[in-house]
């Protein structure tokens, strides 16, 4: 099977052609992502709108160079996917019209594709990992701990009760004076810096269960930056790179000590082969896939990471839950609609807490 996968629900226009290989794992034979960060980056924030209009002008050109890197014709494609949310509706809807002409134009079969299983499904394309797997999954919108069992089955543990991680490293990056994205720009400056300088808190690790809360850490930092602020005449590369460190860390600490905690409800239910995977754009930070990495060594368990471009927003994990749906059989032709919102487990409250 050979699809063409296409993503367009926030900031990156992407197109890729992904097939299955013989032992049932994946090739990816093209991935183009057309980052928007050069449109949004005067507003320190994605503009809707902007995105929209970005995402209807690119992602023609997008699937023109993938199919080209992939040295195939559309006719060549055995069906294409998309995702159909959730995420902004604008760019959801250019992705789901393209990939709807591009569908009925060529006779294939169109696959929705939920964005969120298009992460969480990506250490399968990656690793060949096979189902269940405990999946942190941590990204720009979203913080959650999910069993996965299926390409269309996911048991939510817990999650976020506010803010994303992701969205608190941008958030943080803007009160520092960091380029967005802010993970990157507050994962380097903390290289330099020094964790120990502000005591920042670690909510809710207190509380049993796997849920998190972000937004106070973000109020935290903005507290630390304006008494310094009020006490000097402005940030200093120190007092940015320390500030960022300090905020790395509780970040860290709070999603390894969660992390911890959702394995061991995971091993509770005793799975045949127990393995952690991340997936996300946070889960490009390095300093969260060593910890995790580490904690993974000490319960005698197998972890797996992506690479870095596989974390962050791409149509080739578009392509490869739709291929995985596929082959479960699960198609959805004219049926696919943009969702600004989607859960991947619309059934149920979390075992062990809310959460998004
Ligand atoms: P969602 O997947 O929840 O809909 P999204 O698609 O916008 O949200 P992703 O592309 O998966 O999110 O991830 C983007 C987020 O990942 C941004 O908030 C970005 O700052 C963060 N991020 C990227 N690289 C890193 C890094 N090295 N460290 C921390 N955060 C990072
Ligand atoms: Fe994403």
């Amino acid at each position: 099977l050979t699809l063409l996968g296409l993503e367009s629900s926030c900031d990156d226009t992407g197109a890729a052609v992904v097939r299955t290989r013989a032992d049932g794992g994946g090739e990816i034979l093209s991935n183009v992502v057309i980052s928007q960060d050069d449109l949004h980056a005067a507003f320190g924030g994605v503009v809707p709108e902007i995105a929209a209009r970005a995402h209807a002008e690119k992602i023609d050109i997008a699937v023109e160079q993938a199919l080209s890197r992939a040295g195939l014709r559309l006719d060549q494609i055995d069906a294409v996917a998309v995702t159909a949310g959730p995420g902004l509706i604008g760019g959801v809807l250019s992705g789901v019209m393209c990939a709807r002409g591009l569908a009925a134009g060529a006779g294939l079969p169109l696959v929705g594709v939920n964005h969120l299983a298009g992460h969480a499904l990506t250490p399968r394309l990656t690793d060949g990992l096979a189902f269940p797997y405990l999946m942190l999954l941590v990204s720009g919108g979203h913080c959650q701990f999910l069993i996965a069992h299926g390409p269309d089955r996911f048991t939510r543990l817990g999650g976020t009760i506010d803010d994303a991680p992701g969205e608190a490293f941008d958030k943080t990056a803007r009160l520092l004076g960091l380029p967005q994205p802010g993970g990157p720009a507050v994962e380097g400056a903390a290289r330099d810096g020094d964790a120990r300088r502000f005591a920042f808190p670690r909510p809710l690790l207190n509380r049993p269960g796997c849920d998190m809360s972000f937004s106070g850490l973000k109020t935290a930092v903005l507290r630390a930056r304006d008494q310094l602020l009020a006490a000097q005449d402005g940030l200093y590369p120190q007092d940015v790179n320390d500030l960022s460190a300090g905020f790395q860390a509780a970040v860290a600490d709070v999603l390894t000590e969660k992390t911890r905690r959702a394995l061991a409800a995971y091993l509770d239910l005793q799975p045949p082969a127990p393995t952690i995977a991340v997936a996300g754009g946070v889960a490009a930070n390095d300093a969260l896939r060593s910890r995790l990495s580490a904690l993974a060594a000490e319960h005698g368990i197998s972890f797996v990471a992506p690479p870095l471009a596989l974390c962050t927003d791409n149509a080739a994990m578009i392509a490869w839950a739709g291929l995985e749906r596929l082959r479960a059989g699960l198609t959805d032709d004219a049926a696919v609609i943009a969702r600004p919102r989607w859960p991947l487990d619309p059934d149920g409250p979390a075992l062990l807490g809310g959460g998004r």
